[in-house]
């Protein structure tokens, strides 16, 4: 029976683990499958605290639904009953212009009407999208790429929020085909080939798209969470997977022995023998104990870099609040100068979030533009966060319970080059059969994204094993 290591219990091991585990029994071919997690849970980043009737993301707060990946992972877990979609008014947004709060274009017929934008920004946005696709030869930046496609002021205004919103990155150092795949074939060139030859090269080695997706239970596209919180998806897919992680196991490095096994050493000293290793942890920790195996692209891999974020959760009463709160919440352009990235009404996304009359609004600091704000003390941010909220949100009062968490490593940064960076690290670990990298450090930061990855990486494992 073949043996699987899969390192790491955030979502892509967990997703990983239980795809190939089903596919070992559809297949009727068992597999002896071991998750190690350093930590006491699962989940990795994905984490809700609940405290005094509240419930707070303090990693992501929800995850798009609609790709085919994602229904067949609630499927196995069992959990489509627990799927909560957001408020409909969740689609209502604002982005901070000159100090107040504007709301944004939901939909092409707003956009008209934004006042987001400038007439002369929504013109030359406008004229820029009816043009002919902008080509790129070279990896060419996100601000690089928008800016000359929308024009300066709708990348200010719109691109910039949500890239520092989402990546928490500086758009200006982000790579536009890394961070955009689906737009990145607009592009065409050398960057749209290299892609296509990846994907080709991938489907023909391990028979990947030859394996369907099995039936699943259809879940609507659409923001969602689930009851309980995200973290119900981890603990779910733990379940799933009966017995076969082993938490509080950190490894410290994979090895190969002469008759060509995997060896990877614990923390208390175990060196455990395997013939398949997926390596499902952020890309730095995984650079740590690949010094022998990638010797030519250990920098690479090292080289991915990570922006910290700070997230604070601050409760009122209903009343302290004047804003209405009938939306997603807010995004501030880095040209505001504010000292936030933005804030989500947290409690009004999903029901039963906060005990009855009361409200939660959750703020982001940090980011690639800001990091030192990362690690002000919790008195500090929440004074600060506080203050914003007073002026933009019409706040009258002290919060009744408030909560810090930091991420020092929270979000990889696709930075120019990383589409290469990958490539390499992957080529060489191509030399070694039965070695793979997922997870968010790699083709996508976004839960759907390492869904997606965890599928393909457990077919490339069933093909390598001719399941
Ligand atoms: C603040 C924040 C907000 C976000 N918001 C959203 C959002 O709204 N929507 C969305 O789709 N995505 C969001 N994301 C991204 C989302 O969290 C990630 O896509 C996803 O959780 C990454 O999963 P992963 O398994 O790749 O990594 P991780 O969750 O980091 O899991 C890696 C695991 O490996 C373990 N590990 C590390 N080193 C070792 C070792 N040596 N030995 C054993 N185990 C080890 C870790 O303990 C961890 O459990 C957000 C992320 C953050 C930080």
């Amino acid at each position: 029976m073949p043996r699987v290591a899969i390192i790491g219990a955030g979502l892509a091991g967990l997703s990983t683990a239980v795809f190939l585990d089903h596919l070992s029994r559809a297949r009727q071919r068992p597999v002896d499958l071991t998750v190690f997690e350093e930590s006491n849970r699962p989940g990795g980043r994905i984490r809700t605290f609940t405290r005094d009737g509240y419930a707070w993301e303090l990693g992501p707060e929800s995850m798009l639904a609609g790709r085919e990946s994602l229904n067949v992972l609630l499927s196995l877990a069992g959990i489509p009953d627990l799927v909560e979609y957001a408020r409909p008014e969740a689609k209502r947004r604002w982005i901070l212009r000159d100090g107040a709060l504007r709301q944004l274009p939901s939909s092409p017929a707003e956009l008209a009407s934004t006042q987001a934008l400038s007439k002369r920004g929504l013109l030359r946005a406008a004229a820029g999208l009816a043009a002919a696709p902008l080509k790129a030869r070279e990896d060419i930046s996100v601000d690089a790429w928008f800016r000359r496609v929308l024009g300066p002021e709708a990348t200010d205004m719109l691109i910039q929020p949500f890239v520092s919103g989402i990546h928490a990155g500086d758009s200006e150092r982000l790579s536009f085909a890394a961070s955009f795949p689906r737009l990145a074939p607009l592009t065409e060139g050398r960057l749209a080939l290299l892609r296509r030859m990846a994907r080709k090269k991938q489907g023909e080695e391990s028979g990947v798209n030859a394996i369907p997706y099995p039936p699943a239970t259809k879940i609507k596209r659409g923001m969602i969470s689930f009851r309980g919180g995200l973290e119900t998806l981890p603990r779910s897919l733990a379940e799933a997977l009966e017995g076969c992680i082993r938490y509080s196991t950190r490894i410290t490095w994979v090895r190969k022995n002469d008759a060509g096994k995997f060896i990877l050493a614990t923390l208390s000293g175990e060196e455990l023998e395997y013939d398949v290793v997926i390596m499902a942890l952020p890309a730095n920790a995984a650079a740590e104990m690949m010094a022998e195996l990638l010797p030519r692209s250990l920098d690479k891999l090292a080289g991915i870099n990570f922006i910290p974020v700070a997230t604070a959760h601050l409760a009122y009463t209903r009343q302290q609040v004047e804003h209405p709160l009938d939306g997603f919440g807010f995004l501030n352009p880095p040209r505001e100068k504010r000292p936030f990235l933005g804030a989500l009404f947290s409690s009004e996304l999903f029901a039963g979030r906060a005990p009855r009359g009361n409200v939660s609004i959750r703020v982001f600091l940090g980011g690639a533009n800001d990091p030192g704000r990362v690690d002000l003390l919790d008195d500090k941010i929440i004074e600060l966060a506080h203050g914003e909220l007073r002026g933009l949100l019409g706040v009258r009062g002290e919060p009744a319970a408030t909560h810090v968490h930091r991420w020092r490593e929270a979000l990889p940064a696709y930075e120019l080059g990383h589409l290469d960076r990958v490539g390499a690290v992957e080529e060489e670990a191509a030399r070694h059969w039965g070695l793979y990298f997922t997870g968010f450090s790699y083709r996508g930061i976004g839960m759907p994204d390492v869904i997606d990855d965890a599928w393909r990486t457990a077919c490339r494992t069933a093909a390598l094993l001719k399941w």
